[in-house]
């Protein structure tokens, strides 16, 4: 007989099915590239967050091993007993020098970094202002601190203003949180307007730079660099595993943000340090971000190629400011059935559709090392399909 415990999983993965919702992965052979060995069948990779095609890096390659050589596979302990290493505070000055921040802090995921960091900055008595598009760590780092959550509609900075015109008096502090590049859409925050709202509303302001790092800014450094801006009371997040090419995640921001971090963030207090691996291969994965200018710039002429490409097509595609490129697709059933189609093709690029997003879509994410004949052979492909 069943267990309950089997039982109820089942019935549940039966709705999932019947949903259309049920999801596996797929194995993927060999370096991490913009052409990728997928079950058998050469694909060109379009759904990879590997921007700077850094993943695969000789360099990467060699500090994570000699890393490893040195210092051994695992960090054995959490940073603030056995696990700290001198890797870690390289990285961590590395990535304040690039964020022009005073300090910044390596946690072992993005997720983990931005759900302690909510969590450890506001509590019951405080309040967050949410973009409805966030990610989802930032959704559960919300969840996590208890703070009363509100949504304002996606970038939507006139609601955001009312709904603090109405609520920021009833509580203590208030952290505004959003993605800055957003990961299902691949269009950017309005930082200057969010910046000068949250200093008019004594709010803090928190941003997810996951896609931005590496990608958007002169140097890569991210949104606020891209927008030329500054603030006070903002918190940097962002993931070593998307354009930097290895795992982890960090947060920049002042001397104080980070040794109150380091005293009082759950996700970064009571896990094991960052790998000697990964460290190594963050912190050479920046330096060859920072020397290598023309990385990002081929990056961009690939986006902007490829843009161009659809427009000229006629084809939907949702505002972007990033490497992420989103074709509209009427309902699920159509984006799935082009997705697959394009899977035969020799193309990999996943359908999104809700519950995930408000409406379906095919996701492209651009990488530096795509190159300009796939655009025009996925584009040949789309005006026939
Ligand atoms: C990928 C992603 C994260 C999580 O980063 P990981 O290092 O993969 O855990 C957080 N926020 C956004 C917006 C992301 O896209």
């Amino acid at each position: 007989m069943a267990s309950s415990l089997n039982k109820y999983l089942a019935h549940s993965l039966d709705t999932i099915r019947r949903a259309n919702w049920y999801r596996q992965e797929k194995l993927i052979t060999g370096l991490p590239s913009a052409i990728v060995e997928m079950e058998g069948q050469k694909l060109v990779n379009f759904a990879s967050n590997d921007y700077l095609g850094l993943a695969g890096d000789k360099r990467l390659i060699w500090a994570a091993t000699d890393a490893i050589h040195k210092y051994g596979t695992g960090s054995t302990g959490s940073r603030l007993l056995s696990g700290h290493r001198s890797l870690h505070d390289t990285l961590e000055k590395s990535i304040a020098d690039w964020k022009k921040t005073e300090k910044a802090l390596v946690f072992s995921s993005g997720y983990t970094a931005n759900i302690g960091t909510i969590s450890a900055l506001v509590n019951q008595k405080d309040l967050i202002l949410a973009d409805k598009y966030n990610h989802s760590s930032l959704k559960n780092g919300a969840k996590l601190s208890q703070a009363h959550t509100l949504n304002y509609p996606h970038c939507d900075t006139k609601d955001l203003v009312k709904q603090l015109t109405l609520h920021r008096s009833n509580y203590r502090h208030c952290l505004i949180i959003t993605d800055s590049v957003f990961s299902m859409d691949g269009d950017l925050c309005p930082l200057p307007e969010l910046i000068a709202i949250a200093q008019k509303f004594d709010c803090w302001l928190l941003i997810d730079e996951a896609h931005a790092t590496g990608v958007i800014g002169e140097s890569g450094a991210g949104s606020l660099e891209h927008f030329q801006v500054e603030g006070d009371n903002i918190i940097q997040i962002g993931t070593l595993s998307k354009a930097i090419g290895s795992l982890g995640g960090y947060v920049a921001g002042s001397s104080v943000l980070i040794d109150f971090l380091r005293n009082r963030c759950p996700t970064w207090i009571y896990t094991t340090a960052l790998s000697p691996a990964d460290t190594a291969a963050a912190i050479a994965g920046i330096e060859v971000i920072r020397s290598e200018s023309e990385r990002k710039n081929k990056l961009w002429q690939n986006i902007n190629t490829f843009k161009k490409q659809l427009e000229s097509l006629n084809l939907d595609i949702f505002p972007s400011d990033s490497a992420i490129i989103c074709l509209k697709s009427k309902t699920a059933e159509k984006a799935l059935k082009t997705s697959k189609k394009l899977h035969e093709e020799g193309f990999f690029a996943p359908a999104i559709r809700p519950p995930t997003v408000p409406t379906s879509r095919i996701r492209f994410s651009l990488m530096e090392t795509h190159k300009t004949p796939y655009f025009r052979d996925l584009c040949d492909y789309l005006q026939v399909s």
